[in-house]
């Protein structure tokens, strides 16, 4: 069932976003300010760009769980997705490594040692 409203123009919809409107707000895990309470930390909440903590649950509890939508403390009624953020490939590590190593040896023609 589609019932996405017509995007404006120059917006293409390649991802074919989620039907659900909620932003996705990415979090770490990190103590409370001045305590040793883990919580979950939005360095840039998607409505306000302002830093937000959330409650990671009980000691006994998996804060994965707790990855979930929450209120944003800052919106008298809105919601973020709290997301952990993508994690950087190896891959992408790898080819920056290679790059390094190809600079430290600043030979030109360095091309064909793909490994
Ligand atoms: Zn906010």
């Amino acid at each position: 069932m589609t019932s996405i409203p017509a995007l404006p123009y120059g917006v293409t919809n390649k991802k074919a976003r989620r039907a659900s409107p909620t932003p996705l707000a990415f979090a770490r895990l990190a103590a409370f300010p001045g305590t040793r309470v883990l919580a979950w930390v939005v360095d840039e909440c998607p409505y306000c760009g302002a830093r937000h903590f959330h409650s990671t649950g009980g000691a006994k509890e998996d804060p994965k769980d707790r990855l979930v939508e929450v209120k944003a403390p800052c919106q008298e009624a809105g919601e973020y997705v709290l997301a952990e953020p993508p994690k950087q490939r190896k891959g992408n590590r790898q080819a920056k490594r290679k790059q390094e190593r190809r600079q430290a040896k600043s030979t030109p023609l360095d091309d064909d040692d793909d490994w």
